[in-house]
């Protein structure tokens, strides 16, 4: 948080919010890193002022599903063949993870997810080998800069996890009452509980009671056919629990998720990568599933969620025009409803979509006046923004080269391009050293 006033001026303004629509020159006031106003013509004589024109500013990017620790372990998952190839190959190199080496990946992480425009993530920390590996984790989130849910794992070594649940459960709550519940706050507690694919009923049951009462968001990974109706007949599906990709989940499953108000991690690349099938997103979205997005694991995919927008808009609508095929409607027509995705659409499961998700809608996720300054400021030029709306320009024509400046609660963490805290060749080397031992 920062006390400094800021007046960012004469950009594009996308705002995402349904009342303030988008504002072709605007302005947008920060003070003690809130929004004060959002508007035209803005005057203030004591605010220092960043000149956006030419540019687009819009709420920062919102990842509901990144495993940041495995950031040293980029390429290792390049040519997987279906969940077993990771399974074998890639997640065991776990085991070779020392509690500092949690500090370097997760820290590297997440400065590549901030420059990249991720001003929020949920770190879905699966790699909790000892207590020391988290309390790793959490020290390097707390330098970072970046908006954080630290999602504790108690996945990932099942019967260790059945030895160590109240001894680790006992250390999250400790986490929580050093972090605090203050919303606004940038580094938050969350929880990963074990699913029933690596887990019981019962074990589950514990540790998701156990977040819910310290009222943690927590989220799950969700691969299993008929699992959500599991989890919902043993009463523990709730708005407060991310599933991840859910892939399998039929639309009655998808039904009891949006009536208990849920949202789904999707994590497009993600979903290819791991050779899973792909046809949750459009499903959950039109049975009132709230979609957000994810990058997954960066063993295998690039920690770049504006990539992840433009994969969901395209894939989304191929699938629908095959579905149209299949139905014998063909050649394409419009028709009420279809096609249903737009690119602001995908937008919003990375903004405000996933700002509720993670039950903080009242502070991130748009550009409206009270809430946290987190937006980016991307470049446009030299060709300009594209004609029509201007999500279209971002998730169609922008790429994290175009990221000029990135704001977390009114703090430039990067500015004009450059990441002013950071010594970036300390952090490569810091990467290469874990690299080294996983690949020996
Ligand atoms: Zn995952």
């Amino acid at each position: 948080m920062s006390d400094r006033r800021i007046l960012i001026k004469n950009g594009l303004v996308i705002t995402l919010d349904s009342e303030l629509g988008d504002l072709p020159r605007g302005d947008v006031l920060i003070q003690g890193g809130r929004i004060e106003r959002v508007g035209s013509g803005i005057e203030d004589a004591e605010a220092e002022v960043f000149d956006a024109g030419g540019m687009i500013v819009m709420p920062g990017l919102i990842d509901t599903h990144l495993h940041m620790w495995q950031q040293p372990m980029r390429g290792l998952g390049a040519d997987l063949w279906g969940m077993n190839d990771y399974i074998s190959r890639v997640f065991p190199l776990r085991e070779r993870f020392r509690a500092q080496d949690m500090f370097t990946s997760t820290y590297t992480c997440a400065i590549e997810a901030l420059g990249n425009g991720t001003t929020t993530a949920l770190d879905f920390n699966h790699n909790v080998l000892t207590e020391d590996h988290a309390e790793e984790s959490l020290r390097a989130h707390r330098l970072t800069g970046q908006r954080v849910v630290f999602g504790y794992g108690m996945v990932g070594y099942a019967d260790k996890i059945e030895r160590e649940r109240a001894d680790r459960l006992k250390q999250v709550a400790r986490m929580h009452a050093e972090l605090g519940s203050d919303p606004t706050s940038l580094v938050r507690m969350g929880l990963a509980p074990g699913t029933l694919t690596f887990s019981t009923v019962k074990g589950m049951r514990v540790e998701v009671e156990y977040g819910r009462g310290l009222g943690l968001p927590m989220t799950i990974h969700q691969n299993d056919a008929g699992e959500i109706y599991k989890i919902h007949e043993a009463g523990l599906l709730a708005s407060d629990i991310i599933p991840a990709h859910s892939n399998n989940a039929s639309d009655y499953e998808l039904g009891l998720l949006a009536q208990c108000g849920c949202s789904i991690a999707f994590t497009t690349e993600g979903e290819f990568s791991g050779g899973r099938c792909m046809s949750v997103v459009g499903r959950a979205d039109r049975a009132g599933v709230l979609p957000t997005l994810g990058v997954d694991g960066p063993s295998f995919v690039a920690v770049d969620m504006l990539s992840q927008l433009r994969f969901t808009f395209r894939i989304m609508h191929a699938m629908e025009a095959q579905h149209e095929r299949q139905e014998g409607r063909w050649p394409l027509a419009h028709s009420p409803g279809v096609p249903f995705v737009t690119p602001r659409r995908v937008l919003e499961y990375a903004t405000v979509n996933a700002a509720k998700a993670l039950g903080m809608q009242d502070h991130i996720g748009s550009l409206t006046p009270g809430k946290q300054a987190d937006l980016l400021v991307l470049r446009v030029d030299p060709y300009g923004v594209a004609a029509g709306d201007p999500a279209n320009h971002v998730v169609l024509h922008s790429g994290v080269g175009d990221i000029d400046s990135v704001m977390v609660g009114g703090v430039f963490r990067k500015r004009h391009g450059a990441m002013p805290d950071i010594d970036v060749e300390r952090l490569s080397a810091m990467s290469g050293e874990v690299r080294a031992r996983l690949v020996d």
